[in-house]
């Protein structure tokens, strides 16, 4: 019996992590131009970090954690809540007032896997603590949806406030209030959490809940003056960036420690899957995890997420690596020259290769053509017994005498200037 993959972990196969690979690098780039550093966690944290931030009564911590419960950790669901751990934990704050930090990673979340939804899936995740300015929660939109854009990707933008301690306080009661009316007509889940979590019946995904919602109080019109001008400064500031973006009321996230800015990317492409990406503001939430009055505001994209919309909204997307030098070797004595030469090459920063099994030259060709060699140096014991080889160049088809002499390192350098200066 084969031994498979668990259900909902899935292999990145090599032509996918090609995508991944541009998706992650593409991320660091624009990352790092919004001022943002690199942070890494660890996977496992203790179970308490994620009850406490993401929230007794939300799914995650209800039900889609990993938790080795004899133990008291978890397998991260969220990025988050770790980061800001650790950096409670190093007092990072002390360094710099505000720090932009990103980390990219597994994450874990027992749901039932279907296509854009998985057990162990990856996020790209963004944090900006220590500063309160809307300008800020602008800015991270501005530079999700310049990641997106320069993926190719077409994704629209969702936008909330969720008030503060101050306001959702009044909100929640009138909400309250509004579906104790209606009870009947909410699902199970949303009965269940009418006093836990009364906000999640906004942006339930059932029927019955999305018609009788259409109607209760609406959050933005229970901000208190100072989460309306900070939303207001949100939205003027997205409008002076050139951030397309829709307001949606509906939009609670998932996670108790938001306040103020939600946001969503959505997409209609990936069936119920439509969060490609989604953050928000928690300005109580260091506090709350012990370190400094801080404010905070991050968001996390899905990877998987991404990559499907790449398979699906971006033609040709990504073009597979070439190798520069195939040496295809005739002979032990050729064989032997090939395999010096071919590490020399690489040392020399080339992608050089060679086949080590002495087939016939064709079947070499054929493989020089398979890893879509530029170039492919043809090595016969008679040949390097007269200090020459060919050199084919595998576009033009033209190929050329190539004198072998030296020590590798010296060859290998004048194969490598050889095969920049020209096309192939
Ligand atoms: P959803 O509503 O789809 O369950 P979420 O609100 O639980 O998403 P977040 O916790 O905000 O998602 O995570 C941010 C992003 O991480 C999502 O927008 C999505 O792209 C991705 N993500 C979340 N859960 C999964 C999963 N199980 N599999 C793949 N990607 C996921
Ligand atoms: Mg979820």
């Amino acid at each position: 019996m084969k031994i498979k993959a668990i259900n909902g972990f899935k292999d990145i196969l090599p032509d996918a992590a090609l995508r991944w690979q541009h998706i992650e690098q593409t991320a660091r780039d624009i990352f790092e131009r919004f001022g943002m550093r690199e942070i890494r966690m660890p996977i496992l944290e203790k179970t308490e970090l994620f009850s406490r931030s993401i929230g007794e009564a939300t799914d995650i911590v209800e039900k889609e954690m990993y938790s080795f419960s004899d133990k008291g950790i978890t397998m991260r669901p969220e990025a988050t809540a770790s980061l800001l751990r650790a950096f409670i934990e190093h007092g990072l704050h002390v360094q710099q007032p505000v720090q932009r930090l990103y980390t990219i990673g597994p994450m874990f979340r027992h749901e039932r896997p279907q296509k854009g939804r998985l057990r162990q899936f990856h996020q790209m995740d963004v944090e900006i603590i220590g500063a309160t300015e809307p300008q800020v929660d602008a800015e991270l939109m501005a530079m999700g949806q310049m990641l997106l854009n320069s993926l190719g990707l077409k994704v629209s933008l969702e936008v909330n406030s969720l008030g503060c301690p101050d306001c959702r306080p009044g909100f929640r009661t009138q909400l309250i209030e509004y579906l104790e009316e209606r009870k009947d007509d909410l699902c199970e889940d949303c009965r269940r959490r009418l006093s836990t979590n009364p906000l999640r019946t906004l942006d339930c995904k059932s029927r019955g809940c999305k018609a009788l919602v259409k109607d209760a109080p609406s959050i933005l019109k229970s901000l208190c003056n100072a989460c309306n001008e900070h939303f207001a400064e949100v939205e003027h500031t997205l409008g002076l960036l050139g951030v397309t973006y829709s307001k949606n009321r509906f939009m609670v996230r998932g996670l108790d420690y938001y306040t103020r800015t939600t946001f969503e990317f959505i997409t209609g492409d990936l069936g119920a899957q439509a969060a490609v990406g989604a953050g928000g503001r928690y300005d109580g939430l260091i506090e709350q995890l012990g370190g400094p009055k801080l404010p905070g505001i991050g968001f996390a994209m899905g990877m998987e997420r991404i990559a499907l919309l790449m398979e699906q909204q971006v033609e040709n997307g990504i073009h597979k690596p070439s190798a520069d030098i195939f040496v295809a070797a005739l002979g032990a004595k050729a064989s032997e020259y090939g395999c010096v030469l071919v590490q020399n090459l690489r040392s020399l920063k080339l992608k050089a290769a060679m086949d080590y099994s002495g087939r016939s030259l064709k079947a070499q060709m054929k493989q020089a053509g398979r890893i879509n060699s530029r170039f492919t140096l043809i090595i016969g014991d008679n040949e390097l017994a007269e200090e020459k080889a060919v050199l084919r160049n595998m576009q033009t088809q033209e190929q050329v005498d190539f004198p072998l002499n030296g020590t590798g390192v010296e060859q290998a350098q004048r194969l490598a200037d050889y095969t920049e200066s020209s096309q192939g």
